[in-house]
């Protein structure tokens, strides 16, 4: 034996470790299904490397995954013929290196989360330490010698050259020392059941070493001598017979069973597969826990050939939008071989979510991941698949229940995908679903808010903003609602980007209720003369009030939106709306100059129906440079700006003023109050005392 190397666990793993460990889980049998999954990939991987390389079978042409109970030392061993691991792999795959789901999971699982999630969050392996107290993986890879790994958990793990041991020829050979109370996972039947449950749609053929006894008849002299492969030889049968001498025998002796059928459930006919059979597909496919939510099992035949199965899941993955991982989930087969996971080129990313399988006839065996990007065949193929994937979410939207589970995990995607896939943009949108004025508690679609329109109604109305609360009683749905138009709450962040692609819906523009260019029509002839009056009487107001805000709006103009409320402030047709104003400060991923040209340039509306409106407009006509009417103006701006969606850049000053309005109500004589309030913006004029305004600003 070579010297053992001993190596600390990260300290997140020996964490995770020790919480497997001592935790009580019921459902420990999951672990044998992540040990086969393991092997799986592993055995994947090996035989892409030989579709360009054929030599790197040689150390071991067959593939394979078998399965040793051994009773007598109380061990079960899972053996692959896959790539195997190098030293460096060993050390850095198995504890020293952190996944990122390993803080996940265990989050989760403190959370309530079931034990048997640990395969969606990579650190499967670790599951051996539900049944195991000791673990020793033995490896082979083809670039190495063969080490062995060991740990009893506890901190640490050592690795060590295999100088002696038996030879693997390549792959795995991992050794668990099964827990007393564990001996169960030994029992055959309990290993074929396992089996069959979890591990059925491997696509490698999975051996279990078992135990056959055969009954023989031996005369009495034989019996001493008789020796059979393999075995043991019991007696038991008492029962002699006497005349001829001879006794029956039960010869024990071992051979490698078959356990798993592999021939691939996509070739099979849909209307053969159950319900059950798909759940355990999907199941074995992606590690998830719960069966899918809806699955597409078609071929297309003709030019270009191909038989596929895609599965929408329940929820969305935790790492749904990781952008350090492409997240994509197709597994592609080439006439039956396993070519590569999470091939990019099959689905586009906002589709990441879609679960399945490819089996391509047209593609060649050694395609690598180079020539994927220029392949035509993939191009096909991948248009098909999307197209399928939109009528496999039209068949979800059959069902109420189910299409709210599909619409709250993955709505996000829906919309980057209005984003991104202008083909399929017009039946994205049929696919969406927003609350409204109308919807209640419940969520409309386009089509639906179509049916509803009002004579004479030519657009769609929607609002943005940062929660359903925050834009359900904003000023500007005022005449909106007056006049009976339903507006649609569009309240994720994506929503500002996929309405400014998708820019109308079945040839009617969508218009948002909080920016410029929101007509609103159908009015009498009185009825606009009165309003034209009413414009020019306030002309002078709005001019005035331009002057006092200056640079902070663009123009101020008399409103068409707004009922009850004195002012708003509205952004341009074309640029940010507060809500995307919002989202970017967030982001903080704007650059300066970016922001300068793209942020809001807001225009403030004034209702003339509203009582300071008025106020206001006869104290400017009295005296234009008024003190109370700037200061009146700002608070009115700085209100807007909170009612529109926008934030404050300074709440402070905002704070003081409000708190001097305060004191005038309460009658607080400025005089008497501390001097901590000299430093606040005076909101009448005040005999010789200069507002301070012009400093605060
Ligand atoms: P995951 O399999 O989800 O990546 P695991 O914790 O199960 O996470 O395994 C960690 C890594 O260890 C794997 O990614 C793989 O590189 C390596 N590994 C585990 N089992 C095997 C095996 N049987 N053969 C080769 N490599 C393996």
């Amino acid at each position: 034996m070579a010297d053992a190397e001993t190596f600390a666990f990260q300290a997140e793993i020996n964490q995770l470790l020790s919480l497997i460990i001592n935790t009580f889980y019921s459902n420990k049998e999951i672990f044998l299904r992540e040990l086969i999954s393991n092997s799986s990939d592993a055995l994947d991987k090996i035989r892409f490397e030989s579709l360009t390389d054929k030599s790197k079978l040689d150390a071991q042409p067959e593939l394979f995954i078998r399965l040793v109970p051994d009773k007598a030392n109380k061990t079960l061993s899972i053996i692959d013929s896959g790539v195997g691991m190098t030293k460096a792999d060993l050390v850095n795959n198995l504890g020293t290196i952190a996944r990122s789901g390993t803080k996940e999971f265990m989050e989760a699982l403190q959370a309530g989360a079931d034990v048997s999630m640990i395969g969606q969050f990579g650190v499967g392996f670790y599951s051996a330490y539900l049944v195991a107290e000791k673990v020793i993986v033995t490896t082979k890879h083809n670039d190495d010698e063969q080490y062995i790994w060991e740990s009893q958990a506890g901190g640490s793990f050592t690795v060590t050259r295999d100088i002696s041991g038996e030879p693997l020829g390549r792959g795995t050979k991992m050794t668990l020392f099964l827990k007393e109370d564990q001996l169960e996972y030994l029992e055959e039947r309990k290993i074929k059941d396992l089996v069959k449950k979890h591990s059925e749609f491997i696509s490698y053929p999975i051996y279990l070493w078992t135990e056959k006894t055969t009954e023989k008849e031996i005369s009495d002299d034989e019996d001493d001598e008789s020796k059979v492969e393999e075995g043991a030889v019991e007696e038991v049968d008492e029962e002699k017979d006497t005349k001829s001498k001879k006794k029956k025998i039960k010869e024990v002796s071992y051979e490698w069973q078959l356990i798993n059928k592999q021939k691939p459930i996509w070739l099979r006919k849909p209307e053969e597969i159950t319900k059950e059979e798909y759940g355990a597909f999907y199941k074995s496919l992606t590690n998830d826990w719960e069966e899918h939510l809806a699955v597409k099992h078609f071929s297309v035949e003709g030019q270009l050939e191909f038989k596929a199965i895609l599965f929408v899941p329940k929820r969305a993955p935790f790492d749904l939008f990781d952008t350090r991982k492409k997240m994509n989930n197709i597994k592609l087969y080439v006439r039956r071989v396993f070519i590569m996971d999470n091939c990019e080129e099959l689905m586009p990313e906002y589709l990441g979510f879609v679960k399945g399988v490819v089996d391509s006839d047209d593609l060649p065996l050694n395609i690598s991941r180079e020539t994927l990007q220029q392949n035509k065949i993939l191009k096909v193929i991948r248009k098909n698949l999307v197209k399928k994937c939109i009528e496999m979410f039209n068949e979800i939207a059959e069902n109420k229940e189910d299409y709210n589970k599909f619409y709250e995990a993955f709505s996000k995607n829906l919309k980057l995908g209005i984003h991104e896939d202008s083909q399929n943009r017009a039946k994205l949108a049929d696919l969406l679903r927003y609350h409204s004025t109308k919807s209640g508690d419940e969520l409309t679609s386009f089509k639906d808010y179509v049916t509803r329109m009002k004579e004479g109604q030519k657009d769609i109305y929607y609002i943005t903003g940062e929660s359903k609360k925050a834009v359900e009683n904003s000023p500007f749905l005022e005449r909106l609602k007056k006049k009976g138009y339903e507006v649609l709450f569009m309240v994720d962040a994506i929503d500002e980007y996929a309405v400014g692609q998708l820019k109308e819906y079945d040839s009617k523009k969508l218009v948002s209720a909080t920016k410029e260019g929101l007509k609103l029509e159908d009015e009498t002839e009185e009825e606009k003369k009165k309003k034209e009056e009413k414009k020019l009487s306030f002309e002078n107001l709005c001019k005035t009030i331009k002057e006092i805000l200056g640079d902070k709006v663009e123009k101020v103009v008399v409103s068409d939106r707004i009922v009850d409320s004195p002012c708003c402030l509205v952004t341009g047709e074309y640029g940010w709306s507060a809500n995307m104003e919002r989202i970017m400060k967030a982001q903080a991923l704007r650059d300066n100059s970016m922001g300068s040209y793209m942020s809001s340039k807001k225009t403030m509306e004034i209702n003339p129906d509203n009582g300071i409106m008025e106020e206001l407009r006869k104290r400017a006509e009295a005296d234009k440079n008024d003190k109370s009417v700037k200061d009146l103006v700002m608070l009115l701006f700085e209100t807007a700006l909170l009612t529109s969606g926008f934030s404050l850049d300074e709440p402070n000053t905002f704070a003081s003023r409000i708190h001097r309005m305060l004191k005038l109500g309460l009658s607080i004589d400025e005089d008497d109050t501390a001097e901590d309030d000299t430093d606040m913006p005076a909101l009448e004029e005040d005999g010789a005392e200069e507002s301070k305004m012009e400093e605060v600003d």
